[in-house]
C-alpha cells in the first residue's frame, strides 16, 4: 500500500462527482405546457374518490358528495313571525287609531311548540307568540303594538288599530326550504351556512366526498426540518410545508412523509411506501443535474405506465416529471420552491380538487399595464409573478423580481402573466393578461415601492394596527425613484447618496415629489467578534490592516447603493481581493462574513448586531421617503406621516438601532 493511494482515490472520487454534476443531463422530450396538461390528464382518474358519512360537527369544510334533498319543509307549519294576535285579515278592514275594531279573544295561548286547538272565527282573535303556529281560520297576525286588550275577565278582547293584509306577519310553511327541493349541490363546500340548513332539515349527519391521501416527500441532503437548528449548507424543508397545506386548499389530505436524502434506494422505498399508502404521490427535489436527476431515475422504476412527462418548456418549472403509476398519479416538482409551487397549482392542484369532488377553480383575470419592459427566455413559456397596484388608469402588474428559488414570491404575488415562447421579453407598457392567484385581495390603501428597512415593518404594522393595509415591493432605491416618479407608488423608501455631494437622497428631488426625513443607520466596518486582526482597532486602521494583508478577503456591495459609495470613497481607487463580489443588501454582506465567505465588509448596525458580528462605525446612511404629492392628501399617506411622528412608533424604531429624525 503507497502512502497516497487514499489522496488518489479521494481525487478520483471528486472527479467522479464533477463529472456527475457537469453531465448535460438530457430531459426525455420536452413538451409545451399545454401538452404536458393533456397527456398527463388523459391518463388520470379525475373522479371523485368516494364519500363518506360524517356527523355535522366534523363536516367543516369538506364537501357534499351528492345533492342533498330537503325531506321536510321549513319552516313545516304556517308560521307567526311577530308576537301579537292571529286573526282574519277581512276582520280588520278600515281598522285605525281613530276607528278601531274589536276582536273576542279565544280562550288559548299559542305559545311555540303548542299545537292550536280553537278555530280563529270571524270577529275573534287568538294570542300567539313569535314562532308559534298558526292556527286554522287565521291569516294573518296583528302585532301586539298595534292593538289594546280589554281587560274584562267575563269576556277578554282586543281593539286593532290597524289593518292587517292577509298573510301579514306569517311565514308559510316550506318558504324557507320546500320539501323535495335541492338543497345542496354536490361539490359544494360545507360551511357554516351549510351546517344551519342541514340541521334545519333535521340531518346529524352528511355525505361528503372522500379527501384524497396525497402523499407529500421532500428530497435533498441539504434538507432540515423546521424547528431544528440549520446546520453551514442546510436549507429548511419549505416545499414538504408548502405543499401539504395546498393539498388541504385544493381538498385533499396531506400525509407528510418529510425529506428524504438524495440517495437512490431511500427514495424508492419513501415513495413505495407512499404509492402503497396513499391515492397520490407529490416529490419535490432532486431533479437538476446536480443530482444527476435523482428523481426521475427513480420513478422510471416504479411501475407502468411511468413517466409520461419529463421536462416541460415552462419557466418557472421545466425539470417537471408527471408519471401515473398502477392507477395512481406521481408527480415531482422542481426544488426550487416558486417552481415548486407554481408547477402544484399548474398541473397537481386540479387533480386533487376534482378527486376531492370540488369543481374545476375558474381561472380569474385582470388586465393590466406592465411598466416594465420583462426579460424572458425564447422556446420557454414564462411565468411571471405580479404584484398589482391600482392606478388613476387601471391597474398595474409589476413583476415580483425574485427568482424561482424565492419562498415569498408566490405568497407575495397577486398573479403571474404569461409570456409567449417566441419572445425574448414583454416590452415596457405593454397591456398584459394577469391570472389572479389566491384570495381576490382588495387594493391596498398605501403603496410603498423601494428600498426595505427593518424599521419600515415598525412603520407598516402601525399602520395595520390603524387598520391601513401597506403594500410594500421591495425594488430598491432607483425602482422606488422611477416608480415615484411616474406615480406609480404613493411612497418610495430610498437611501442614494449623490457622490458629487456626498448628500443622500437630496439631489432625487423632482417636480411632483417631495422628500420625507425617515431615520439614520450606522454604516460601518463589520468582522466576525475576535477576529484578531481587527479587535481593537478604529475603523480606519481597520480597513489599512485589511488593506496590508492580501488574504484578508472583503466582500463588497453593487455598484448603486449608497453603501458602495461610501465603500468607494474609504477604499480611495484601491481594489482589494473579494471586491468583485457584490452582492445586493447589507444581510447577504453580513452572512458572507459570519459564513467565513469573506472578512470584512461594510454593513449597518443593527444588521451587524444581528448576526453577532463585531461593528466599527464610520457613516450614517440616511433612509429617507420620497413623497407623490399628487396622493399626499390620501387619508393612507396622511397616517403614514402622522404615524412617522409618533413617539410611539420613534421609540420602536430607536430599538431596533436607527436614529427617527
Ligand atoms: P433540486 O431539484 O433538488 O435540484 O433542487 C433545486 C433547488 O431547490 C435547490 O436549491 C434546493 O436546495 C432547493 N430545494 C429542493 N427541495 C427543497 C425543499 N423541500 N424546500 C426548500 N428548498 C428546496
Ligand atoms: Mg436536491
Amino acid at each position: 500500500m503507497t502512502l497516497d493511494s487514499k489522496p488518489r482515490t479521494a481525487a478520483v472520487t471528486v472527479l467522479d462527482a464533477v463529472r456527475r454534476a457537469a453531465r448535460q443531463e438530457q430531459f426525455l422530450e420536452v413538451v409545451s405546457a399545454a401538452e404536458a396538461r393533456h397527456r398527463f390528464e388523459a391518463r388520470v382518474d379525475h373522479a371523485p374518490c368516494g364519500s363518506e358519512t360524517l356527523p355535522l360537527a366534523a363536516a367543516l369544510s369538506r364537501v357534499i358528495a351528492s345533492d342533498v334533498i330537503a325531506p321536510v319543509d321549513a319552516p313545516p307549519f304556517d308560521r307567526a313571525n311577530v308576537d301579537g294576535f292571529a286573526v282574519r285579515a277581512a276582520d280588520t278592514v278600515g281598522a285605525s287609531p281613530s276607528a278601531s275594531k274589536r276582536f273576542a279573544l279565544n280562550a288559548e295561548v299559542i305559545a311555540c311548540g303548542v299545537t292550536p286547538g280553537i278555530e280563529v272565527a270571524r270577529g275573534t282573535a287568538t294570542t300567539i307568540a313569535t314562532g308559534g303556529v298558526i292556527p286554522r281560520g287565521a291569516d294573518a297576525v296583528v302585532m301586539i303594538e298595534h292593538t289594546e286588550l280589554i281587560e274584562d275577565d267575563a269576556a277578554p278582547a282586543i281593539d286593532v288599530h290597524r289593518a292587517a293584509a292577509s298573510g301579514q306577519f306569517i311565514s308559510y310553511a316550506g318558504s324557507d326550504i320546500a320539501r323535495g327541493e335541492t338543497l345542496l349541490r354536490r361539490g359544494t363546500e360545507i360551511g357554516s351556512r351549510e351546517i344551519g340548513m342541514l340541521a334545519a332539515c333535521g340531518f346529524a349527519t352528511v355525505e361528503v366526498s372522500r379527501r384524497p391521501r396525497v402523499a407529500v416527500l421532500s428530497t435533498g441532503d441539504e434538507l432540515v426540518e423546521p424547528g431544528r437548528p440549520l446546520r453551514p449548507g442546510g436549507v429548511y424543508d419549505s416545499n414538504g410545508a408548502i405543499i401539504a397545506a395546498a393539498v388541504a386548499e385544493a381538498g385533499g389530505e396531506a400525509v407528510a412523509f418529510g425529506a428524504v436524502p438524495d440517495d437512490e434506494a431511500a427514495l424508492e422505498r419513501a415513495m413505495r411506501q407512499a404509492l402503497d399508502s396513499c391515492d397520490m404521490v407529490v416529490l419535490s427535489g432532486g431533479t437538476s443535474k446536480g443530482a444527476g436527476d435523482l428523481s426521475h431515475r427513480v420513478v422510471s422504476r416504479l411501475g407502468n405506465p411511468g413517466i409520461l412527462v419529463h421536462g416541460v418548456a415552462l419557466k418557472p418549472g421545466k425539470p417537471l416529471c408527471l408519471a401515473v403509476i398502477g392507477d395512481k398519479p406521481l408527480v415531482v416538482l422542481p426544488g426550487f420552491p416558486t417552481s415548486a409551487i407554481f408547477t402544484f397549482h399548474t398541473f397537481v392542484a386540479p387533480i386533487i380538487r376534482a378527486r376531492a369532488g370540488l369543481p374545476a377553480e375558474a381561472a380569474r383575470t385582470v388586465t393590466a399595464r406592465v411598466p416594465v419592459r420583462v426579460p424572458s427566455e425564447l422556446g420557454r413559456e414564462e411565468f411571471v409573478l405580479v404584484s398589482l397596484v391600482a392606478a388613476e388608469d387601471g391597474l398595474i402588474a409589476f413583476p415580483t423580481g425574485k427568482g424561482s428559488g424565492a419562498v415569498t414570491a408566490f405568497s407575495q404575488a397577486d398573479g403571474f402573466l404569461a409570456i409567449d415562447a417566441l419572445a425574448s421579453a414583454l416590452d415596457a407598457e405593454t397591456e398584459a393578461e394577469v391570472t389572479l392567484i389566491g384570495q381576490a385581495e382588495h387594493a391596498p390603501d398605501l403603496v410603498i415601492m423601494g428600498s426595505h428597512d427593518v424599521a419600515l415593518d415598525v412603520v407598516v404594522g402601525a399602520l395595520a394596527e390603524r387598520g391601513l393595509r401597506a403594500r410594500t415591493i421591495a425594488v430598491g432605491s432607483l425602482g422606488g425613484v422611477n416608480a415615484a416618479s411616474r406615480g406609480e407608488c404613493d411612497i418610495a423608501p430610498v437611501h442614494l447618496v449623490d457622490a458629487a455631494t456626498g448628500i443622500y437622497n437630496k439631489h432625487l428631488l423632482e417636480p411632483g415629489l417631495a422628500l420625507v426625513p425617515g431615520w439614520r443607520r450606522m454604516q460601518g466596518f463589520v468582522f466576525r467578534s475576535g477576529d484578531a486582526r481587527f479587535e481593537g482597532l478604529s475603523a480606519e486602521a481597520a480597513l489599512q490592516a485589511a488593506l496590508a494583508d492580501p488574504a484578508i478577503l472583503m466582500v463588497n456591495r453593487n455598484a448603486g447603493s449608497g453603501t458602495r459609495v461610501l465603500i468607494d470613497s474609504l477604499l480611495r481607487g484601491a481594489k482589494p481581493v473579494g471586491y468583485a463580489n457584490q452582492p445586493r443588501s447589507h444581510n447577504a454582506v453580513a452572512a458572507a462574513v459570519t459564513q467565513h465567505r469573506a472578512d470584512w465588509g461594510v454593513a449597518i448596525e443593527p444588521v451587524a448586531r444581528l448576526y453577532g458580528l463585531a461593528f466599527l462605525p464610520i457613516a450614517p446612511e440616511h433612509y429617507d421617503f420620497l413623497l407623490v404629492e399628487a396622493r399626499r392628501q390620501r387619508p393612507a399617506v396622511q397616517a403614514f406621516l402622522e404615524v412617522l411622528r409618533d413617539e410611539t412608533t420613534r421609540e420602536r424604531i430607536r430599538a431596533l438601532g436607527m436614529e427617527p429624525l
